[in-house]
């Protein structure tokens, strides 16, 4: 247990390939596989695949809390608060990610602190209804890499919405 999910072992500044992580952690590659099919973002699709260091320390700190805080989908872990919290919905941004992912970011309703957690764009239209009921996404809140709302996961998004 005690050389398993070892993030300290992980460099931020570099990027690992499954194997590397599999050996750096001692762990499976196959569970490294398994964090990418759950939302460990990678860094382009290409083969092999590249994960970032900074962003597998997030995903550790991510599983953690989201397992101490019991974070459901449309909540974030607040570390002042130490607890799941509702973003504040004029904060919350999905910003798209490699491979299927989102970053979501806001900040906590209670506290004002800056939250993140990678989702999954399935999910996005799920956690806004959470958060919001039945408004459709406005634009502001989506930041796509190339701006081209014709790959947006889901219908109903108002460019107008204040
Ligand atoms: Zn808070």
């Amino acid at each position: 247990m005690s050389r398993r999910n070892t993030p300290s072992r992980i460099k931020s500044n570099r990027n690992y390939t499954v194997i590397d992580v599999s050996e750096t952690l001692g762990v499976h590659p196959k569970t490294v596989r398994n964090w990418i099919r759950v939302g460990l973002p990678v860094v382009d699709s290409k083969r092999p695949l590249l994960i970032n260091g900074a962003d597998l320390k997030v995903h550790f700190k991510q599983k953690r809390s989201a397992i101490r805080f019991n974070v459901a989908k449309h909540e974030m872990s607040c570390f002042r608060c130490q607890g799941a919290m509702k973003p504040n919905i004029e904060s919350v941004q999905f910003i798209e990610q490699p491979a299927g992912m989102a970053l979501m970011k806001g900040v906590c309703n209670e506290c004002g602190c800056r939250m993140n957690k990678y989702v999954s764009w399935r999910d996005v239209h799920e956690i806004w209804l959470e958060l919001k009921g039945k408004l459709p996404i406005a634009q502001k809140h989506i930041i796509l890499r190339d701006q081209n709302l014709s790959n947006y996961p889901f219908s109903g998004v108002s460019s107008d919405e204040k």
